[in-house]
C-alpha cells in the first residue's frame, strides 16, 4: 500500500522529533536560525545557514553521550522512516567504540550484514577487517558504519530520498563519537562527505573534511575483491591509510 503524503509528513514529523529528543541540537538550531533570520527581518543567509560546530575539539565523551548512541542503536533497528525498512531482515546501525578515534563509512548492509545485523561481516568485510588490523587498530578501537543503515534491494547504490532519510542517524553518531579521521569507503558516502565531480581514483588519497574532521575517500573493499587481482589497487588504498595512520600517529 503506498503511503499518503499525510503519513510521509507524519513519519518525517516522528524522525525529526525524535532526533531533537536524542539531542540532535544540529536539527533544532537550523530551524532556530531561520526563524530568527525571519525574525530580525534580514534576509535568511545563503547557505550554510550557520555552519554546524567544529568537531574537531574532542572534549571526554558524557555517559549522556553514550546512552545517545544506544538510544539510535535502538531507533534505528525499529526505523520505518525509508522504503529500505520494507526488505531488510535486520537494521544494521554500526558498530565498534563509541568513542572511536577512527571511523569507517561503506554504504550500505549487503546480504551478510542484513542477515547479522552487523556491519562488515561479509567477503569485502574480511577484507576491511584485514585493513584495520594492518594499520594496527583493534576492531574494537575503531567504530564501523555504513551511509544507510538497511540494505537495499540486490545491493544496488541507495537513492538519494533514502540517503537523505538515514543520513540524520549518521551525523548524529559522528557528532556523538567525534572521531578525528573519518574514512569514506566507495562512492557513495564519498560524494556525501566530500562531493565532487571526479572519479574515485582521482579523490582517493588526499584528505576532504566534515565539520573540522579530516576525511579520507578510498576504494571500497567489495572493489578490491572484484578486483582481486589488482595489487595496484590494495597499493593505493594502502597508500591512504598509511596517510591516516601519520595522521592519528601509529606510523
Ligand atoms: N558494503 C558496505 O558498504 N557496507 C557493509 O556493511 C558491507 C558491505
Ligand atoms: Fe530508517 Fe535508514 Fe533503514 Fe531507511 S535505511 S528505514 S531511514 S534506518
Amino acid at each position: 500500500m503506498k503511503k499518503s503524503a499525510a503519513d510521509i509528513r507524519e513519519d518525517l514529523k516522528a524522525h525529526v522529533d525524535f532526533l531533537a529528543e536524542a539531542g540532535a541540537g544540529f536539527v533544532v538550531r537550523r530551524a532556530e536560525d531561520k526563524a530568527a533570520a525571519r525574525a530580525g527581518g534580514g534576509e535568511a543567509p545563503p547557505f550554510p545557514a550557520s555552519p554546524l560546530p567544529s568537531l574537531a575539539e574532542r572534549p571526554p565523551q558524557t555517559d549522556a553521550e553514550r546512552q545517545a548512541l544506544e538510544e539510535i542503536d535502538r531507533q534505528v533497528r525499529a526505523c520505518t522512516i525509508c522504503v529500505l525498512h520494507k526488505f531488510r531482515t535486520n537494521a544494521v546501525p554500526g558498530e565498534g567504540n563509541f568513542a572511536a578515534e577512527l571511523m569507517f563509512i561503506g554504504e550500505g548492509p549487503g546480504r551478510d550484514e542484513d542477515l547479522q545485523g552487523r556491519p562488515f561481516v561479509g567477503r569485502a568485510g574480511q577484507l576491511l577487517r584485514k585493513i584495520i588490523a594492518a594499520m594496527t587498530f583493534r576492531e574494537d578501537e575503531v567504530y564501523i558504519a555504513n551511509m544507510v543503515k538497511c540494505r537495499p534491494p540486490e545491493n544496488r547504490v541507495p537513492h538519494h530520498e533514502e540517503i537523505e532519510a538515514c543520513s540524520p542517524y549518521l551525523l548524529r553518531q559522528i557528532e556523538l563519537i567525534r572521531p578525528r579521521v573519518i574514512v569514506t569507503l566507495g562512492k557513495t558516502p564519498t560524494d556525501y562527505f566530500v562531493p565532487g565531480r571526479e572519479g574515485m581514483t582521482a579523490r582517493r588519497g588526499r584528505f576532504g573534511e566534515y565539520r573540522g574532521i579530516p576525511v579520507m575517500p578510498t576504494f571500497h573493499p567489495s572493489y578490491l575483491v572484484r578486483n582481486e587481482g589488482n595489487r595496484e589497487l590494495k597499493r593505493m588504498v594502502w597508500e591512504d591509510m598509511q596517510k591516516v595512520m601519520s595522521l592519528l600517529g601509529r606510523k
